[in-house]
């Protein structure tokens, strides 16, 4: 164990000068593409090689492949950060090794993941009789989510399966700002993308209530069979908010599932001024949230509530012979979902939870918030600049509009924006699309970015801007 103890100092040494410096990194990788692949050998090696040589090719090779998501200017997507101390829970998870797919192959994995999400549940203020499982993403959450709703209808899909007999086509509604990850749940299921609705949206771009119901209406009379519908609390191109309530009251008349995708935003909910994001939310049957995203635990880590697990189980369990188990009333995670091999993510949860405080974490998603609110007032403030979509959070859609440029000027101007900055390497940002139109979008959701951080990304854009 000399050695073990030697190398595992130098990575400690490593991670601690990685934390407390990622901000002297280019944000995003500058590397060809293949140029990693390229500098490394065909095969593996026949012996093996000593440690500090394998370090120095993470070094010299891995980490200029690497685009830096702990850097405090990473504004790209949804920005996110490792807290230290979940980082070291990964360590412990990593030496514990331990499989959770039954209670008894470890215990205290599926009673921390009870624990944790059951803290996490109250600072949301979720309905109590919501149950939380941990999956590694929203996307599998999601697909969860919906294997559970084709369940409730009572088909008999797991055992009959869906093609060949007598059924109608089950029907999923959305908007198209939702997640592309129901679409792809849709498909695994073997409902069809066709069977994908798209419900119209607002001017803020949330779901609109009355088209949802004309919807469901027609696709009664039509023959279809309504399965789910998802509502989305800050939708990932601009953080719009569907209204839960209104699509909760139209699920419950017509008696199909309602999801409610908060991967992102969910978290936002631990402040009292922002808990009315979830209201309605006990009329759901299921949402997500992901606290790699917005809650300092490295990726992955996301968290699907349901009200009824069971649910769950009538969908998935299969209990092979080799896994019968003899302890009754406790939970066995491998029967809620497809996998079987199950890491101990609750670890790194428990960690951050405790070491940072629900203080804390309140305050800094608030301050994260201000200022995104900040940079905003900055962007409506200059001329030539506009914000495009309400920022209810730390996202900002916004783009640069010189005066009498058309559209299609605009838009050149806007990519040659994003090319400049993204190449400069001080901040990384990336862009989506509102009605066709190309905007830029600027996420806060690391720990250590400061007001300062987002005025030197606010300086770097209209520099870009005056040469663009
Ligand atoms: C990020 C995001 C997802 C996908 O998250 P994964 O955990 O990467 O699958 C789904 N929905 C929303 C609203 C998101 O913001």
């Amino acid at each position: 164990m000399a050695d073990f103890r030697k190398d595992a100092a130098e990575v400690v040494r490593w991670i601690d000068r990685y934390l407390s410096h990622a901000r002297d990194y280019p944000v995003l990788s500058r590397i060809a593409p293949g140029a990693v692949a390229h500098a490394l050998p065909e095969e593996a090696p026949e012996q093996g090689e000593p440690f500090e040589r394998i370090m120095a090719d993470f070094e010299r090779i891995v980490i200029p492949g690497i685009t830096h998501w702990n850097h405090p200017r990473f504004f790209a997507y949804f920005s996110i950060s490792a807290a230290p101390v979940a980082v070291l829970a990964e360590a412990l998870a990593a030496a514990l090794d331990v499989n959770a797919m039954l209670w008894r192959t470890s215990p205290a994995a599926t009673e921390l993941e009870d624990v944790v999400l059951g803290w996490l549940a109250r600072m949301m203020e979720l309905p109590p009789e919501f149950h939380g499982i941990v999956y590694d993403t929203a996307s599998i959450g999601g697909f969860t989510a919906l294997a559970g709703a084709r369940e409730a209808l009572d088909l008999d899909v797991r055992d009959r399966g869906m093609a060949g007999r007598d059924l109608p086509a089950l029907r999923v509604y959305q908007t198209a700002h939702t997640h592309s990850h129901i679409e792809k749940g849709a498909i695994a299921l073997g409902i069809g993308r066709a069977n994908v609705v798209n419900v119209g949206t607002d001017d803020a771009h949330r779901m609109r209530p009355d088209l949802l119901e004309r919807h469901l209406r027609d696709d009664v009379e039509r023959g279809f069979r309504p399965m789910c519908v998802v509502a989305t609390v800050g939708t990932t191109s601009t953080t719009s908010i569907d209204p839960v309530r209104a699509i909760g009251e139209i699920a419950r008349r017509f008696g199909i599932w309602l999801h409610v995708d908060a991967a992102y935003a969910g978290i936002a909910a631990v402040l009292p001024e922002c808990r009315p994001i979830l209201d309605g939310i006990e009329l759901a049957d299921s949402l997500v949230v992901n606290p790699h995203k917005w809650l300092f635990v490295p990726i992955d880590f996301s968290a699907l509530y349901i009200r009824d697990p069971e649910i769950l189980r009538r969908a998935f369990s299969l209990v092979a012979d080799y896994l019968a188990t003899p302890e009754e009333g406790v939970r066995n995670y491998m029967d809620y979902g497809l996998q079987l091999g199950r890491r101990f993510r609750a670890l790194k949860l428990w960690f951050v939870m405790r070491s940072f405080g629900t203080q804390k974490i309140r305050e800094i998603l608030r301050g994260q918030i201000a200022l995104a609110a900040e940079f905003a007032g900055w962007v409506a403030a200059e001329a030539g600049w506009e914000v495009m979509a309400p920022h209810p959070f730390s996202v900002v859609c916004f783009r640069y509009r010189p005066r009498d440029a058309s559209e299609k000027e605009i838009e050149a101007a806007n990519e040659r924006i994003m090319t400049a900055v993204n190449a400069g390497g001080t901040i990384y940002l990336s862009s989506t699309r509102l009605e066709g139109a190309l905007v830029l979008r600027l996420a806060i959701g690391n720990e250590k970015t400061t007001r300062d951080d987002v005025r030197l990304a606010w300086d770097v854009l209209r520099e870009a801007a005056a040469n663009a």
